[in-house]
């Protein structure tokens, strides 16, 4: 087994994958929370907001971030937190990852 997989069994097992439902929207953000912090994670597009998506994914699509591969196995075995909010909090929410995000990318600048 390669080392992204254990990594990624090793977040289904902790439950660090949770899928949030907007209501009444039927919105849903899938988030999971790594060593650097919740990632916003989306598999139909393979994109997250993790460090390793900017620096490793990006121009070698084939070297998915452990967020990545934690969603698929989470989806497939059904083993994930399901949260429901509110489409009030919606913008909230996106709001709280990206600035999460822009906060470690100035970290490496
Ligand atoms: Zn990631």
């Amino acid at each position: 087994m390669k080392r992204g997989e254990e990594r990624a069994r090793k977040l289904v097992e902790e439950g660090c994958v949770k899928r949030l439902l907007f209501m009444p929207s039927e919105r849903i953000l899938w988030i999971v929370v790594g060593d650097e912090g919740d990632n916003l994670v989306d598999k139909d597009v393979n994109f997250c907001t993790c460090s390793h998506f900017y620096f490793r994914t990006i121009g070698q699509p084939s070297n998915l971030c452990a967020h990545l591969a934690a969603l698929d196995l989470a989806v497939a075995s059904r083993r994930y937190e399901s949260l429901t909010m509110s489409d009030a909090e919606y913008v909230t929410v996106l709001r709280l990852f990206f600035s999460d995000l822009l906060y470690r990318l100035s970290r490496r600048a």
